[in-house]
């Protein structure tokens, strides 16, 4: 099962984190899982999150940094010490330009909190809550097609600026919600300028 009690058997809870609701959709997750891991992705130099069976990269990498380098920074590392990674500070666990991450931070979408574990150990678990879910393996396939040419349709042809909202979401109090003025989508599209003849 993938819940907390299987949880707690591989991944170290990183004491006195509550995170913001929604901090995964900034950060490019689109999907309904409750656990969700994100860590530095060495080959692409970008924030990468994953539910196990989708994931995305090309989100609001501050929103890691900052959480990663500065708000979180000295918890995070502890819960690392704590999850077998032998010296975080010179070889950063969760990846960076220079590293391959060996760990990633699991994020409980449900219950707001923040892991450490293994990527060896933490993908599996991500992989169960899908199995637990039994989702249409075919439909979900046939979304993502979709999406992928929608997605290529509208950048061939209209071009936009990005707003000024962190990919479409900006923090209210606690939790994030979708942007008004963009509309979620994180950028305003350039209106062409009619030409007269
Ligand atoms: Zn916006």
């Amino acid at each position: 099962m993938a819940d907390l009690r299987s949880l707690t058997k591989f991944a170290v809870n990183v004491i006195g984190i509550r995170m913001p609701g929604n901090w995964d959709k900034p950060l490019g997750y689109d999907g309904y899982a409750r656990f969700v891991v994100v860590y530095w992705d060495y080959a692409n130099d970008d924030v990468f999150i994953t539910d196990g069976l989708t994931g995305e990269s090309g989100g609001a990498w501050w929103l890691y940094t900052n959480l990663v380098e500065r708000d979180a920074r000295q918890e995070i590392t502890s819960a690392l010490m704590a999850c077998g990674a032998p010296d975080p500070l010179s070889k950063w666990p969760l990846g960076d330009s220079d590293n391959e991450a060996t760990h990633g931070l699991i994020l409980d979408r449900f219950a707001h909190g923040l892991w450490v574990a293994k990527l060896n150990e933490a993908i599996p678990f991500l992989r169960q809550q899908h199995h637990e879910a039994t989702p249409d393996k075919n439909a979900t396939a046939l979304a993502l097609v979709r999406q992928r040419k929608e997605l290529f349709e509208e950048e061939t042809i209209r071009s936009f600026f990005p707003c000024h909202c962190n990919r479409g979401w900006i923090l209210s109090l606690d939790y994030y919600v979708p942007c008004p003025e963009c509309r979620r989508s994180g950028r305003i599209e350039v209106i062409p300028q009619q030409v007269i003849l």
